[in-house]
């Protein structure tokens, strides 16, 4: 009697419960990122393309688990709320156990043509695009990440905890395409040619940061790859696909972790923004890599002709939107949105118009012009005023944490 009793709770759970009856909805990203874990920092297993039917077991945040069918058994499967779509595609419907088997879905697969496109296109040594893409390699593990506490509860003024849904609306539904991963990485290689710090401690740290602070945004989902330039000129650049190239230079004025932090949530703002890629520059390239995707993919030796000279103007034309300044007003939404994001998490977000008043004064004082600076002719005083505005109005965005003894530790 018991047993039945049991079984009929299970039998109304599992009909009325959102939660546990199985819904199915479909991968609508290009590339759709399937994870052991959830979070972007778990190993990647496999990589969908648009049009997946994905039976979904349960919801974990803005992460979705599913079995990728009876072939692969218990095995855990993972993709972000941002990869599905509720409503069955009209034009392709794929099969997912077919999908899942395909040598295609293979990440060495994808990482082979963005490795081939960055090579093709960046113009660099294949030794470079081979530290770029090998640096990131076990930089840490998912419980390295967990046990990385930005601040500890006694910090975390409780004001200023709900602006974090504010932080969505300066920022985009993120893109995802081999694509972009590829001229991203072809970007990232030409700008590491220039020397990278390898100290691993240290990339280890600005690497844990933009995890932890990619989570307050829509990019939660998006391995962010930060890299630090050797050199005393205070800069930084957003990539597409994800990449952060931080100057040595502005690392030493930063006083704490707080401002550290403020650099990085600008950035990662930056790119969640769509500021690392014009919409326009999309339209027009957007059919011509994916085709160049395809062959690399298909593993089709072919060697660069004529005809591609389009594909190395438009990554030059990339490269030149990374390395000039940004419009002012991206530059103030970014301040905005790193304000935010610093005071949900418990910082100081006083610690972000002082990082642009110290590196506004560099600029401002420098002996030479540096070239490819996106920080050459920008308004540093017009940034710290609305900043310092903004704050002003909202008093209990700062008084948080500034993390100066692990700063101090993790850069020395
Ligand atoms: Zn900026």
């Amino acid at each position: 009697m018991r047993r039945i009793a049991w079984l009929l709770v299970i039998a109304i759970l599992s009909v009325w419960t959102p939660g546990l009856s199985q819904s199915v909805e479909y991968t609508k990203r290009s590339k759709n990122e399937v994870r052991e874990g959830p979070g972007s920092y778990f190993q990647l297993l496999k990589v969908l393309p648009k049009g997946v039917p994905v039976p979904i077991l349960k919801r974990d945040g803005g992460w979705i688990n599913f079995k990728p069918g009876n072939s692969a058994g218990g095995t855990s499967a993972w993709l972000s709320k941002n990869c599905l779509v509720e409503s069955k595609p009209t034009d392709l419907l794929r099969n997912l156990k077919l999908e899942w088997q395909s040598s295609k879905a293979s990440p060495s697969a994808v990482a082979a043509a963005i490795r081939g496109f960055a090579m093709r296109y960046g113009k660099v040594p294949s030794a470079v695009v081979d530290t770029v893409l090998g640096m990131q390699e076990g930089l840490f593990t998912p419980e390295e990440f967990a046990q990385f506490e930005l601040t500890t509860k006694g910090d975390r003024p409780t004001a200023q905890q709900k602006s974090s849904s504010g932080i969505a609306d300066l920022m985009k539904e993120p893109e995802s395409s081999t694509s972009l991963d590829g001229l991203g990485t072809g970007i990232a290689a030409r700008l590491a040619s220039q020397g990278l710090v390898t100290n691993r401690q240290l990339v280890k740290y600005v690497n844990l940061l933009a995890a932890k602070l990619a989570i307050m945004t829509p990019y939660f989902d998006t391995p962010i790859k930060v890299y630090v330039l050797k050199g005393e000129e205070p800069r930084a650049y957003a990539i597409p696909g994800g990449y952060i190239f931080l100057g040595e230079g502005l690392i030493r004025l930063c006083s704490d972790e707080a401002e550290l932090a403020a650099i990085i949530a600008h950035e990662i703002a930056h790119l969640a923004g769509g500021h690392a890629v014009k919409e326009e520059f999309q339209r027009r390239f957007r059919v011509r890599m994916d085709e160049v995707f395809a062959e690399l993919e298909e593993e089709l030796d072919q060697k660069p002709d004529s005809s591609e000279t389009d594909l190395e103007e438009m990554i030059q034309e990339a490269y030149d939107d990374v390395v000039k300044p940004r419009l002012q007003v991206y530059e103030e939404q970014a301040d905005k949105a790193a304000v935010m994001m610093l005071s949900s998490l418990g910082y100081d977000a006083q610690a972000v118009p002082g990082i642009v008043e110290k590196t506004g004064r560099v600029i401002k004082n420098r002996v030479k012009d540096w070239t490819e600076n996106p920080f050459m002719h920008l308004d540093f005083e017009k940034r710290d005023a609305a900043l310092l505005k903004l704050l002003q109005a909202n008093p209990g965005y700062a008084g948080g944490a500034r993390n100066g003894g692990r700063f101090r530790r993790m850069t020395e």
